[in-house]
């Protein structure tokens, strides 16, 4: 068997989905995601004189050539690593369906059938804790049994001191990360109001996403303890491991990192040094399927858990769900679609969700086949749809 072609097609979903299409000399065809951002496309189009003519069972060999043929692009990480992990998964589906066999499989088998995500709610609708109570109840009544909100939203006690939102946040300039009493009290009557909409069974968990400092992301945890948070994720910015591990050593709410990281050298610093109680590694992005199971076998050294971040269509979604099930550490996915009413149309054979677990099944590679008609509805103006160039 030989690789005759390798293409993309990216789908504007709730984030831009960078589908990626391998074919061979067999027929056999496997459909991959790369997380979304720029030059994604570009650069797998940039490796595709490296896969041609491969035999695509050699995912190892074929991803290892990668890394090291596109250095130049920068493929210790960023986009050129989410590309590669593009091309990754879709072989991993390629390799299943020559060989009648789920991805799940071919990294040890699974240890569940169905795999816990947890519902993106984002915020309430106003920045009244009742609001954001309620948003809670109805995701709940959805059926999931897990939720994340981002703690980090414009809240009444922020100074209006830019016009960019994105700078609002802030209590005493934009840049110090500080937090200011009063907008520390709003967020414990957030995650208060969160936690007794839902009651104690439901797991919730809330993003920070990388705005304070260290003294304040404790000050914020140690106030956070009594709601038994799954986690808090990110609070300080990612840069610093030291600085990361005194704040997850400081406090009794688990501390969550890692969807900026990439591949086992971008995780081995945190998993190594336990700054962090859980691992979130975004699976399209970091460096594909394998890469994320070395990940959570090297985190399993230190019994930490595995909670990848996902913003994925259901082809990377379901990709990641699958090795997930081979983790024995694997504890929740990310489910970012809840407000995206097509996202299971786009492909045949959708994924089952249902009580907030995706229900594997037993088709080969990861199961699904686009639904072309849906994908080119939604196509990204300017994308090819699996064309020779990354544009139309
Ligand atoms: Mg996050």
């Amino acid at each position: 068997m030989k690789i005759t072609n390798v293409s993309t097609a990216v789908i504007e979903g709730n984030f831009p989905w960078v589908l990626v299409r391998i074919e061979t000399d067999s027929g056999v065809s496997g459909l991959g995601e790369a997380y979304w951002g720029a030059g994604v496309a570009e650069l797998v189009h940039k490796a595709r004189p490296l896969l041609l003519g491969e035999d695509p069972v050699n995912i190892s060999k074929i991803t290892e050539v990668m890394i090291r043929c596109l250095s130049g692009e920068g493929s210790q990480g960023g986009a050129t690593v989410t590309a590669i992990s593009g091309i990754e998964i879709a072989l991993w589906d390629l390799l299943g369906r020559a060989l009648k066999t789920p991805i799940s499989t071919f990294f040890g088998g699974r240890f569940r059938e169905k795999i816990r995500i947890y519902a993106d709610c984002h915020a309430g609708a106003t920045p009244d804790p009742a609001d954001y109570g309620r948003r809670a109840r109805e995701v709940v009544e959805d059926g999931f049994s897990a939720i994340k909100f981002d703690l980090d939203t414009s809240n009444p006690f922020t100074l209006d001191i830019s016009d960019d939102p994105h700078l609002r946040r802030q209590w005493f300039e934009p840049f110090n990360r500080t937090i200011g009493s009063q907008e520390l009290r709003w967020m414990v009557d957030v995650v208060r109001a969160v936690r007794e909409a839902v009651g104690p069974e439901i797991m919730v968990a809330m993003d920070a996403h990388w705005k304070f400092s260290v003294n304040d992301a404790i000050r914020l945890a140690q106030a956070l303890e009594p709601y038994d948070l799954l986690w808090l994720e990110d609070p300080v910015p990612p840069e610093n491991i030291e600085a990361q591990r005194h704040v997850t050593h400081s406090t009794r709410t688990p501390i969550c990192t890692g969807e900026n990281l990439y591949r086992k050298h971008g995780y081995r610093d945190l998993i190594e040094k336990q700054a962090a109680r859980i691992i979130a590694p975004d699976i399209p992005k970091m460096g594909g399927l394998a890469e994320a199971k070395k990940v959570a076998d090297h985190a399993d050294l230190y019994y930490t858990p595995i909670a990848p971040h996902n913003v994925a269509s259901p082809v990377g979604t379901v990709a990641g769900a699958h090795v997930c099930a081979a983790m024995n550490n694997f504890l929740v996915m990310e489910y970012h679609a809840h407000d995206v009413p097509w996202w299971g149309d786009l492909v045949v054979g959708e994924p089952t969700i249902t009580g907030g677990f995706i229900h594997l099944n037993n088709r080969p590679g990861h199961g699904l086949t686009l639904d072309e008609d849906v994908a080119r509805a939604h196509l990204k103006p300017g994308s090819s749809f699996f064309g020779d160039q990354p544009y139309a």
